[in-house]
Parts: C-alpha cells; sequence; structure tokens
C-alpha cells in the first residue's frame, strides 16, 4: 500500500509538470512559483475539473499574484506579536505556535504566504524556548498548533511537540489546525491517531472552503480522527469565483456536519500581498450567513470573522437586522424570516431599589451581555 509520504511525493510542484495536465503556460507562472511555491496533491489533481473552477483558484499560481502591490505581507502584524521564535501571543489566555513551514498544498491565498514552503522544522532549542514561555506564562491555557501545517510532521516530531507541550500544567488545550484531511488524506493513519489519542483534550480545525472537498477518502479520514476523540471543528475562508455563494456555502456545511466536522470560523480573507483577486465584499460574507442563520441548523452557522488589519484579532460580524432596538425596557428583535417580536427586559433596580432611569440613547453595552447589541450599538 501506498504510504502518504509516497502520496505526497506525487503532487505537482514545478510548473512545466503542472502543463502536461492542466491548461495553463509554464512560462507565465514560473516566476510566481519562484516566489510562492505550488504544491498541487494527487487527490487535488482529480478535483480540478475544469480551468478557473473553485479548486483550480485555490492552488494554480496566477501571475496577478505578481502585480498585487497594494497590502502588506504581513497584514496581521503576527511578526510583531511574537515573544520567541514561531510564537504568537495576541490575546490573554491562548498562542498561536507555527511549527513547520511545508503544506499539503499551497493555497494561493495564504495569509503566511511570505513563509510557507521554505525549508525546516523548529531549529536546535526553539521547542524549549517555547515551552519555557508557556512555563513562564501561566495565563496561557490553549496552544494552537499551525504552520505551515503540523499534520505534514512525521509522527515522531509531532509527538516530541505534544509531549514536550503536555510538561507544561496549565496548558489545558491543544489545537491543531490542518488541511491535511482535506487534501492528503493518506496521512491520517491509524497510527497517527493512536499516537494523538494519548494527549488529549486535542482538539482539531480543518480547512475546507467547497462541499466537493469532502470525497469518500476525506470522510474516512474525518471520521478517523473523530473516532479518536477529536473534536473537529471546520475553517473556511470567503474566496471569489470558489464559495462567495450562499447555494455552496450551504451545501459545504451540510457536507461538514455528515463528515462530523462543526463549521467553526467564516473568515473574511486577510489582506495579504498576491491575494487580492480572491477576495470578495463584507456585504457577500453577511448575506451568506443570513441564508444559513434559522435556515438550517445552528450547528452548521460558522461565526462570521475579520481578522483586523494590524493585528486586531477576529471580529465578529452577524447582520445586523436581528437586533433591532434595545431599550432598558426591551429588546426589538427580527427573526430569520423577517418577522418582529419583543423580548421585555428585566426590572434593574438602581443603588436606593428605584427602577433604573437610563437615557435611551446611551444604553451601556455591559448592562446588555449581548455581544450583538455590542456590535450594533458600539
Ligand atoms: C485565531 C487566533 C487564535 C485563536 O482564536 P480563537 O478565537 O480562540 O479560535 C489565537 N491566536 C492568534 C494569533 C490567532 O490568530
Amino acid at each position: 500500500m501506498e504510504t502518504w509520504q509516497q502520496a505526497l511525493a506525487k503532487s505537482i510542484t514545478k510548473p512545466a509538470e503542472l502543463a502536461k495536465h492542466l491548461d495553463v503556460d509554464p512560462s507565465a507562472i514560473a516566476d510566481v512559483v519562484a516566489e510562492y511555491p505550488m504544491r498541487i496533491t494527487p487527490m487535488w489533481m482529480k478535483l480540478i475539473k475544469e480551468k478557473g473552477d473553485a479548486f483550480w483558484r485555490q492552488v494554480v499560481p496566477e501571475p496577478e499574484e505578481l502585480t498585487d502591490d497594494s497590502p502588506a505581507d504581513d497584514p496581521l502584524h503576527e511578526d510583531l506579536d511574537s515573544p520567541v521564535p514561531h510564537l504568537v501571543h495576541r490575546y490573554p489566555d491562548r498562542v498561536l505556535f507555527m511549527v513547520t513551514n511545508q503544506c499539503p498544498i499551497y493555497c494561493r491565498f495564504c495569509t503566511r504566504k511570505r513563509l510557507v514552503g521554505k525549508p525546516g522544522f523548529l531549529k536546535q532549542g526553539e521547542l524549549e524556548r517555547v515551552v519555557h514561555y508557556l512555563q513562564a506564562h501561566t495565563e496561557v491555557r490553549d496552544i494552537i498548533l499551525s504552520g505551515g501545517d503540523p499534520l505534514l510532521l512525521p509522527d515522531h516530531l509531532l509527538e516530541r511537540i505534544l509531549k514536550a507541550l503536555r510538561t507544561v500544567p496549565h496548558l489545558e488545550l491543544i489545537r491543531i489546525g490542518s488541511r491535511v484531511p482535506g487534501s492528503l488524506p493518506e496521512r491520517i493513519t491509524p497510527e497517527l491517531c493512536a499516537m494523538i489519542k494519548q494527549y488529549h483534550p486535542i482538539y482539531m480545525n480543518l480547512h475546507f472552503n467547497h462541499p466537493d472537498e469532502l470525497t469518500p477518502e476525506v470522510k474516512t479520514a474525518c471520521e478517523r480522527l473523530a473516532d479518536a476523540g477529536v473534536p473537529l471543528g471546520a475553517q473556511t475562508v470567503l474566496l471569489k469565483g470558489v464559495n462567495d455563494d450562499p447555494t455552496v456555502m450551504m451545501r459545504l456545511v451540510h457536507q461538514l456536519l455528515l463528515a462530523r466536522v462543526k463549521p467553526y470560523y467564516l473568515y473574511q480573507a486577510d489582506l495579504t500581498r498576491g491575494t487580492n483577486h480572491l477576495r470578495t465584499t463584507v456585504e457577500t460574507g453577511l448575506e451568506i450567513i443570513k441564508t444559513l442563520q434559522g435556515h438550517t441548523s445552528g450547528m452548521g452557522v460558522p461565526h462570521y470573522v475579520i481578522d483586523a488589519p494590524g493585528g486586531g484579532g477576529k471580529i465578529p460580524l452577524l447582520p445586523a437586522d436581528y437586533l433591532v432596538n434595545l431599550t432598558p425596557e426591551q429588546a426589538t428583535l427580527t427573526n430569520y424570516e423577517g418577522k418582529t417580536y419583543t423580548y421585555p427586559q428585566p426590572e434593574q433596580p438602581d443603588g436606593n431599589g428605584r427602577r433604573r432611569e437610563l437615557p435611551m440613547a446611551t444604553v451601556p453595552s455591559t448592562s446588555t451581555g449581548c455581544s450583538m447589541a455590542d456590535s450594533m450599538l458600539g
């Protein structure tokens, strides 16, 4: 039987090879590939059916990647939020740890386009530095392994990382972000699952953008991980010509739930240099969430977020219409069908036992505990 390393080795990485299979001009993309590497696994070569389809757009290099001069190459300022190499500590209680630069496929819209594909695992001593940092930072209870794709590491290197992290007593959760199940399903072996199981709680967020990425082999890979007790979430990037369409997104969330993967985030595309041709509008994202919310299983509705340019972190967006008005007396709401409802508030006495009088125009967001209200009023 073919190993996952053999399957990966059959991937297309050179423009001339690609031109044997697809209608591309190798000389037109050679410069692009020199700057931003290409890799297309056998599974993804099969997914591509015609020029410019949803799969082509995600992995086939375009000359536009080099002419896009507007945005930044590190739009999320990850380099600035890095206290030790490979670690990003932006939020109070969780960190991001980039453990490799290799990926099974090189997404043309990658946020870390400037880094991926360059050789090299963690250098001597770097894992130890990260562990020392974590030991000194008792507020960190959640770590996300990312990259690159952590599941491209061989089992023994991945296990070395997991084992080292599990020496940090206050570290509760380990999460792994990966596109491997959806691009190189051969990698999800029984041995990998058995190893991962020893370091629970381990969560995984898998990258999927289109319903047809959930092939029978991919579903089997997800099933193996779920059977190993790994709760699975999905992260999806909103992309022009790939999934910027409510019916495609509805099919995607249904396919994910069937594969025991819960849609977690829908990302507005980042402002990364070389990816501008794949961005779509915020209105499109809001429209998609509106089409899902209430119309299908709540389990299938992801959080729609923008990772704020400049390192502000993820900011959730909701179609504004659900909370029409909020006063100390009542909330006025609209449901998914557009019908209006009112929800009376509990009485809130002030320090003297009287009902608190609040000026109508300035409802403090802290009195609502409702993030939807915060985003509307704030
Ligand atoms: C996305 C992200 C996290 C994790 O965010 P959650 O909302 O907890 O999933 C942590 N650190 C960084 C730098 C991130 O970009």
